[in-house]
């Protein structure tokens, strides 16, 4: 086995963030969804973020990719500091490096699968990687729904084409913000179980937000956020381990007021 060869801290990173604070509103209704955050997405993991509703998970994700401008702090995705970037260089970086799942599967209903599969590369006018797309294609197990329209298809199929559109550019990381949050518990699996896959197969590196113990369990580690800051963070955890912090979290957040 051979040691990945990593150029200084950042090498490690597929993404991190200092002092990510990001407030919405002002005066009165002023809200401070991440509250001075720290944190580093190790390379070729999956990463599992869990907090209580409003605890600023979707706020660090859309911070983390650069959908939305940060109030304090820097993010990084690799070496480059994307709150440095103009609003061209976000949209190049998200559309180049980035892939996103969304709870809602997005996909456009007049094309078929593969057209869907392949759409953003068609858009940027980038050819694919043949081979990395059947083992994309391989890896979500949709070899023979490819020429079928989103409404053919179930759910969980139509959220596993939205994986694999958001694999097929080999981007730097997948973000995943409760991807699972419209399935039944089986299609979920299976959309928590090729995730796993696309890290220990193919290399990638997933961020996967999921308010589930039992997907985050799938995941080489889980971050807590309570109240916009990182309460917890654990490696390889089980799902009784997840409970347990919840409830630990959960404990604190009565007894703290
Ligand atoms: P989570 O994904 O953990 O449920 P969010 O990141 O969506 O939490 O939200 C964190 C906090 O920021 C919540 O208090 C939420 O109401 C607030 N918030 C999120 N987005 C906006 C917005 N666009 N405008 C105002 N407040 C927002
Ligand atoms: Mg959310």
């Amino acid at each position: 086995m051979t040691t990945p060869i990593t150029t200084g801290v950042a090498g490690a990173f597929a993404a991190r963030a200092e002092n990510l604070t990001k407030a919405y509103g002002a005066g009165q209704s002023r809200v401070i969804a991440l509250d001075g955050v720290d944190v580093a997405i190790a390379r070729n993991r999956l990463t599992a973020v869990m907090g209580p509703s409003g605890s600023g998970k979707s706020t660090l994700l859309h911070c983390l990719a650069g959908l939305d401008a940060v109030s304090d702090g820097r993010v990084w995705l690799g070496d480059v500091d994307i709150t440095a970037l103009d609003d061209k260089g976000l949209t190049r970086l998200r559309r180049d490096r980035i892939g996103f799942v969304f709870q809602a599967f997005n996909l456009l209903p007049t094309l078929t699968a593969l057209e869907n599969i392949t759409l953003p590369a068609d858009l940027a006018g980038r050819r694919l990687d043949r081979e990395w797309l059947d083992a994309v294609i391989d890896t979500v197990g949709l070899g023979d729904r490819l020429s079928h329209r989103p409404g053919e298809l179930s759910g969980g199929q139509q959220q596993r084409v939205a994986c694999a559109r958001a694999l097929a550019g080999r981007p730097d990381i997948v973000f995943a913000d409760e991807p699972t949050g419209n399935l039944d518990s089986q299609a979920g699996a299976e959309v928590l179980g090729l995730l796993r896959r696309s890290v220990d197969g193919m290399g990638q590196t997933v961020v996967l937000v999921t308010h589930d113990p039992s997907a985050a369990a799938y995941a080489d580690e889980v971050l807590f956020l309570a109240d916009g800051r990182v309460a917890d963070r654990r490696q390889r955890p089980t799902a009784d381990d997840v409970l347990a912090m919840m409830r630990r979290l959960a404990g604190r957040r009565t007894c703290g007021g």
